[in-house]
């Protein structure tokens, strides 16, 4: 009774208090504040912003321009604040149609016009300002604008919320050898406009968008346009490998048209938008941006030659279906607030799928599902720092730390289940509705069950609580009792791994093995525990499969019995499901200790055939080898290992197999004999039989020659040479100190990192850190820890969305001992108000350490 009492005193409290606060004006604080966002967005309507941009070829040349805000107000009850994330200096003027000069005020963030300038209606501001770099990613011979989430508000004043949809006018003015590339469609082209060797580019008006979404390109690139269907489609590009440009090109046309007519037909609504557009860009930050018309690729993942693997040919095909998938779903439909971003994720991801599956069967589909998404869900929901899909956000500035694994890769699985739960058709009528009602609009989570709940049976608010409002997974175990040679009693039962009781409803199969047949069973898991009488009275079977169709989520048991009777399951869908659990279950401390799982799974290096699998498998060897295993249980197991690895690889018929082997040769070979092998595969440039190496694969070689290697130094400059193509060479570049044998020089690497512009290519940071802290590097970078961990809240200020998380994963990805991990808590016990987002990506990325430590105490 005390509880509740003091509940609605707090309650009658909080009423007076919003009832005090809604007459107050809304104060002008750092990032966008969820309550500055609601209230514009119930105040401001039809927005244009008429941006006018002058980009000069030298980075050291501020970036200048204009911009016309059109906008009707509600009412005049307070001053407006509109984003802009510099300092006074960045703005040269401001005025209105009716008042040439508006005083520049600049607080925390925002540029606050008075009421006095302001009428009720339409209204009109022009503001000169110059640009700030962070969001530009200024190089040499191109630059490219990447605003996503909140990072618009830092190149030019706007309204940096994406429930306040505009449409964008741009101009650019750009050197005139440059390409250009933007979300509206490039009209005219007036060369030169003054006698400074530069162009000017004039773009029609977007569709309506979110400033998230607002994007342009220029630089030296090549340009192809081309008509895919009914579109014409624009491609910007600065691969100059004849071979790739030959190989990929074409493909990545087709492959956009692919998507783009998959998704008209499953969502019955045409392409949204009137432009089709993309860019690859050199080590772009993530693997793409979907900015309409102009969506951004990372320029590895769309140009592939002869020597691509079948992954990364599916790996392109999700990347673009991802991408055109939120054309729709995102761009056209778009959240209220960045607390609902992993809706449009998860529509991406989930419809990339299906178009994989449509293309490549079923079959690879729901094994490329299984391996996409649940050992990297699984790498985040089993530690101490996971978090639900949904997540509340009071600020946008914070919004880079809501995105990770769990909503890319959890999501798409809870999706499946809810898809699964209502039924194929049901659910696809349901998401049409959605996509129709809210067109060129905003809508939240509940708006979408809302929709959901009248297609569907199941009360889905209370399956959304735990799959959705809360973290974590079950664990799975069962408990079997034999009368003579047949079962008498089967029961499975499931608890949530840490927190409070739950139950997580699902459905997945589990298989009775046998000598000669596998039985398989359905399991409809709505209670915590279940007596599956359909296997009462059937054979003792060799032992039990969970999880065979991959479909079921949580910590699965794996039978010992198993062994390496796992390698002859016929589908490669239950073998890798297999994998999985193994590999689950010794992390949990169930089943088998790290060295012997290493032995089980070395010994199916040469009896799995499947690429996936083969790639799945190599990967738990190499993170067992470096994470799991003392150096001493290493250096044991070392060569046995690179002996299996190098005879599977000749007796592999498959060329990708045959790489995805060589590969992990290369990331686990320590012997003389090996150094001596792989140096001359280098040297000579003559891969072993069968095996094709392309120019990135001799430079990961030199890399990893280098990293090895206590006596050749010149190898990284040698290979430095070879390389023609810029944007590669100015990478080998970066990489090369953290490379480099002399520990100084590496020191001195380490600490440029502390400046800022030092991480402008955040895909060459984390590259050279992962090499930096390599296992064999280890005992001079552990001094690092401390300096890299007070780092990421800087990071997180000045980097893009997915930086902290990669930086800290890179770091701390392969340390296992307890000193390591000591650093780590000690960091959290010096900092109790550390931002709670962040100390989430630091537990997350640091639990293999915390299970290593734990795993390797108890077996020396
Ligand atoms: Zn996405």
């Amino acid at each position: 009774m005390k509880y509740a009492k003091l509940l609605l005193l707090l309650l009658m409290l909080s009423v007076a208090v919003s009832a005090q606060k809604r007459a107050k004006p809304i104060l002008a604080e750092p990032g966008v504040s969820f309550k500055l966002a609601q209230h514009r967005h119930a105040t401001i309507s039809n927005v244009v912003y008429d941006i006018n941009l002058s980009i000069p070829e030298s980075r050291t040349e501020a970036v200048t321009g204009n911009i016309c805000i059109s906008f009707s107000l509600k009412s005049v009850d307070e001053p407006l604040q509109i984003d802009f994330k510099q300092d006074a200096s960045h703005i040269k003027n401001i005025e209105s149609s009716d008042h040439s000069v508006i005083p520049t005020v600049l607080k925390n963030e925002h540029i606050i016009i008075d009421k006095k300038f302001l009428k009720k209606g339409n209204n009109k501001l022009v503001i000169s300002f110059t640009a700030g770099d962070a969001a530009l990613n200024r190089n040499n011979e191109y630059v490219y604008s990447l605003s996503v989430p909140d990072r618009a508000r830092t190149i030019f004043p706007c309204f940096d919320q994406p429930n306040l949809k505009a449409k964008f006018l741009l101009t650019l003015t750009v050197p005139k050898n440059w390409q250009v590339l933007s979300n509206g469609s490039k009209t005219q082209l007036i060369a030169p406009v003054q006698s400074n060797n530069q162009a000017q580019y004039v773009f029609t008006s977007t569709d309506k968008l979110p400033t998230y979404l607002f994007s342009f390109t220029a630089g030296k690139y090549t340009q192809v346009e081309k008509n895919i269907d009914k579109y014409n489609a624009e491609f910007l590009y600065r691969e100059t490998d004849s071979a790739k440009i030959k190989l990929s090109v074409d493909s990545v046309f087709s492959l956009h048209k692919d998507a783009i007519n998959f998704l008209e037909s499953w969502t019955g609504i045409p392409y949204p938008f009137k432009k089709v557009g993309f860019v690859a860009i050199p080590d772009f930050q993530f693997g793409g941006m979907e900015h309409p018309g102009a969506v951004q690729y990372k320029a590895s993942s769309l140009f592939l030659d002869g020597g691509a693997t079948k992954d990364q040919h599916i790996a392109r095909l999700s990347l673009i279906s991802h991408e055109t998938a939120h054309m729709w779903f995102g761009d056209l439909v778009t959240m209220d607030w960045f607390n609902d971003v992993w809706m449009k994720e998860v529509f991406a991801n989930f419809m990339a799928d299906k178009v994989t599956e449509d293309i490549m069967g079923t079959e690879t589909f729901n094994l490329k599902f299984l391996q996409d998404h649940y050992p990297s869900a699984y790498a985040i929901d089993r530690t101490q720092g996971t978090n639900p899909i949904r997540q509340q956000l009071d600020n946008l500035q914070d919004a880079g730390s809501i995105y990770g694994n769990i909503i890319y890769h959890k999501a798409p699985i809870m999706m499946r289940q809810l898809e699964g739960l209502m039924g194929k058709d049901n659910f696809k009528k349901g998401i049409r509705e959605y996509l129709k009602k809210y067109a060129y609009g905003n809508a939240t989570w509940p708006d979408l069950i809302a929709i959901l709940s009248k297609y569907s049976k199941t009360d889905l608010y209370s399956w959304n609580r735990v799959w959705v409002n809360q973290s974590g997974r079950p664990v799975f175990d069962y408990k079997i009792t034999y009368s003579g040679n047949k079962i008498s009693k089967l029961v499975i039962d499931q608890q949530a791994e840490v927190g409070p009781k739950r139950i997580w409803p699902q459905v997945f199969n589990l298989s009775l093995v046998y000598d000669d047949r596998i039985e398989s069973v359905p399991i409809d898991m709505k209670e915590q525990q279940i007596l599956l009488t359909s296997v009462i009275g059937k054979a003792k079977p060799l032992f039990i499969l969970f999880n065979t169709d991959g479909m079921g989520y949580g910590l699965f048991p794996a039978d010992k019995a198993m062994g390496e009777k796992t390698f002859n399951l016929e589908s490669p869908l239950a073998r890798a499901s297999a994998y999985i659990n193994l590999y689950e279950n010794m992390l949990a401390g169930r089943t088998y200790k790290p060295a012997d799982l290493l032995k089980l799974f070395q010994h199916g290096i040469s009896i799995e055939k499947n690429e996936l699998n083969l790639r799945l498998l190599t990967g738990y060897i190499s993170s067992i080898y470096w994470i799991f295993m003392t150096s001493q249980e290493r250096s044991a197991a070392s060569l046995a290992l690179e002996l299996d690895l190098w005879s599977g690889m000749n007796n592999q018929a498959e060329s990708n197999n045959k790489k995805i082997l060589f590969n992990a040769y290369q990331s686990i070979y320590l012997s003389a004999e090996a150094k001596d092998r792989i140096y001359t595969i280098w040297q000579s440039q003559q891969p072993p039989t069968g095996v094709k190496l392309t120019e990135d694969d001799y430079t990961a070689l030199a890399l990893s020659i280098a990293l090895k290697s206590d006596t050749v130094t010149s190898v990284l400059k040698q290979q430095q040479d070879r390389i023609t193509n810029t944007d590669r060479k100015d990478r080998l570049n970066f990489l090369m100190p953290a490379l480099s044998l002399d520990e100084r020089e590496r020191d001195t690497f380490f600490n440029s990192l502390s400046v800022q512009k030092n991480r402008a290519k955040e895909a060459w940071v984390t590259t050279a850190l992962a090499y930096l802290h390599h296992p064999l590097r280890q005992s001079t970078s552990f001094k690092y820890l401390p300096k890299s961990l007070e780092l990421v809240e800087e990071i997180q200020r000045t980097g893009d969305i997915f930086f902290p998380q990669s930086w800290l994963s890179a770091i701390f990805g392969s340390y296992q001992t307890k000193q390591a991990y000591q650093t780590v808590t000690d960091f959290l016990n010096r900092h109790p108000n550390y931002n709670p987002k962040l100390k989430e990506k630091i537990l997350q990325s640091t639990d293999n350490l915390y299970r290593a430590q734990k795993m390797l105490a108890t077996t020396n």
